[in-house]
C-alpha cells in the first residue's frame, strides 16, 4: 500500500475535536436519551433525517460517532459504527447483509469465535458457510453458490497468519456480486483492506487498538448507505440486536488510537526481531515478516511499511505439554502473560488449539495445521528486545523446545 495522499495515522491525527469548555479531548456524552426543543424535530430524527441531532444512545451518540469518525479514517471508509465487542460488530455486519437460505463463504482460519457463529448460529436462520482454504483462489469460486453474499476472511488470519489476497479475493467477490468482508484485527494501520476492494471492514478494537486490554470493543467500517442500513430502527442489525458501545468506553479507545501508529511500529520491529532469531536457532516460527512465510511476498506488496508485519507470531513446541510448559516458564521469569487476546504492551501468548480456536473441531484443527503444540505469541513493546529474546532463549532450552543454547549476538 503505496498511496502517499493515504496516511492513516496522519488522517486520525488530523481529527480535531474539542470539549464544550475548550478540552483537547471531546466531552463524554454521558447520556442514553436527548430532549427535542420540538417534536417535529424527535419525529424527523426518528426517521433519520435530522443531522446533528441525537435520539437514544443505542442508535448513536456523540462520543461513538467520534470514535467511529476515527476508525473510518484510519480504513479510508466513508464513516463506521463502533460497537460493545469485536463479535458484537461481526455479528451484525453478517445478520446485515445475510437472510434466510443464504449463504457465506469464509476463510477456515478465522477467529474461534467467528467461526463458531458461522457454523453453529447462523444456520438457525437458514444462513449457511462454506469455509475454505481462503489462499487458494480456485477454491474459493467453487464454494461460490448462486445463494452466496458474503466472502469473508481476516487480513492476517488467527491463529495461522495466513495472508488473504485482498486484491484478487475483491475481483472474485465483485465478479459474483458479493460482499466482501475483512476483518483487519491483526493488522491495523498495515493494511487498508477496503483501499484494495473490501467492501466492509471489521475489528475487534480489544486488541492492537485500544492497545491496553482494558476492554472489549468492536467496529464494522463502510459506506455511508451500508452503516445507515445496520443503524436504521426498522431493520437495521446494529439498532435491533443492540451490541452497542458505552460512551466512556468509546471516549477512552479514541485517546488510545491516538497512540497505535507509534504502538504498531514497536509491535512490528520486536516480533520481527524475535521471529528472525528464533528461526535462526532452528525453530519452527511462522511471521509474515519471514521470507519463509508462504504468504510474505503477497503481503509485502499489501503494507504500509511504515508499521512493518505486525506484533503476531507463532512458534511450534512440538506438543501441548511443551507448549504449556514453556508458557507457564515464560510466565514465571515475566516475559508475558499466559493469557488469550493479543495487541497488549506485554507480551500474551496461548495455545490455540485449546483456547481462542477450541470451537475447531480437532479433525478441523489437523486439516488446517492447527497442531496443538503451536504457540500463538502477541509480541509486546519491549524496551530491550535482545535481553527478551535471550531470556525466551532461556526458557526455550531448559524445556528442551530449543536443543541448543539460543544463538548471542
Ligand atoms: N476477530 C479476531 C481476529 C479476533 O482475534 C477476535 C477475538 O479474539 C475477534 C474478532 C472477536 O473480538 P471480541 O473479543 O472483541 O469480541
Amino acid at each position: 500500500m503505496t498511496d502517499k495522499k493515504f496516511h492513516p495515522a496522519d488522517k486520525i491525527q488530523d481529527l480535531q475535536y474539542f470539549g464544550e469548555f475548550g478540552g483537547v479531548n471531546p466531552s463524554i456524552s454521558d447520556s442514553s436519551t436527548y430532549t427535542f426543543l420540538s417534536a417535529k424535530t424527535m419525529f424527523d430524527t426518528f426517521e433519520g433525517n435530522a443531522d446533528g441531532c441525537y435520539l437514544y444512545s443505542r442508535h448513536s451518540s456523540p462520543s461513538n460517532l467520534y470514535l467511529g469518525q476515527a476508525l473510518a479514517a484510519m480504513e479510508g471508509t466513508e464513516t463506521a459504527n463502533v460497537a460493545a465487542s469485536g463479535m458484537g460488530a461481526i455479528t451484525s455486519v453478517l445478520m446485515q447483509l445475510c437472510g434466510q437460505s443464504d449463504h457465506i463463504v469464509s476463510s477456515r482460519t478465522i477467529y474461534g469465535g467467528t467461526y463458531a457463529f458461522m457454523k453453529n448460529f447462523l444456520p438457525k436462520f437458514g444462513i449457511t458457510t462454506s469455509f475454505v482454504d481462503i489462499t487458494k483462489h480456485d477454491k474459493v469460486e467453487a464454494a461460490i453458490t448462486p445463494d452466496t453474499k458474503v466472502l469473508y476472511c481476516e487480513t492476517v488470519s488467527n491463529p495461522l497468519l495466513e495472508i488473504a489476497d485482498i486484491a484478487g479475493l475483491a475481483a472474485i467477490a465483485k465478479k459474483h456480486n458479493l460482499k466482501l468482508v475483512v476483518d483487519n484485527t491483526f493488522s491495523p494501520l498495515s493494511v487498508a483492506p477496503v483501499k484494495l476492494g473490501a467492501d466492509v471492514v471489521v475489528h475487534s478494537l480489544t486488541k492492537f487498538i485500544n492497545g491496553i486490554s482494558a476492554t472489549v470493543g468492536g467496529v464494522a467500517c463502510g459506506t455511508q448507505q451500508f452503516i445507515n442500513d445496520m443503524r436504521n430502527v426498522n431493520d437495521g442489525a446494529a439498532m435491533l440486536l443492540g451490541p452497542t458501545m458505552d460512551s466512556l468506553r468509546a471516549a477512552s479507545i479514541l485517546k488510545n488510537l491516538r497512540t497505535l501508529h507509534i504502538r504498531m511500529k514497536q509491535h512490528s520491529h520486536n516480533a520481527m526481531f524475535l521471529a528472525k532469531r528464533f528461526e535462526a536457532d532452528g525453530l519452527r516460527v511462522v511471521y509474515p515478516g519471514l521470507e519463509s512465510h508462504p504468504g510474505h511476498e503477497l503481503y509485502k506488496g499489501m503494507i504500509n511499511h511504515e508499521y512493518g508485519y505486525g506484533g503476531m507470531m507463532t512458534l511450534d513446541a512440538g506438543n501441548l505439554d511443551k507448549a504449556n510448559e514453556l508458557m507457564e516458564l515464560m510466565q514465571h521469569r515475566n516475559l508475558g502473560y499466559l493469557a488469550v487476546s493479543l495487541g497488549f504492551y506485554k507480551t500474551l501468548f496461548s495455545a490455540p488449539g485449546t483456547s481462542t480456536s477450541s470451537e475447531i473441531p480437532l479433525e478441523e484443527q489437523k486439516e488446517m495445521g492447527l497442531n496443538d503444540g503451536l504457540i500463538r505469541f502477541s509480541i509486546g513493546l519491549d524496551n530491550d528486545i535482545e535481553r527478551t529474546y535471550q531470556l525466551m532463549g532461556e526458557c526455550m532450552e531448559e524445556v528442551g523446545v530449543l536443543k541448543t543454547k539460543p544463538v548471542f549476538v
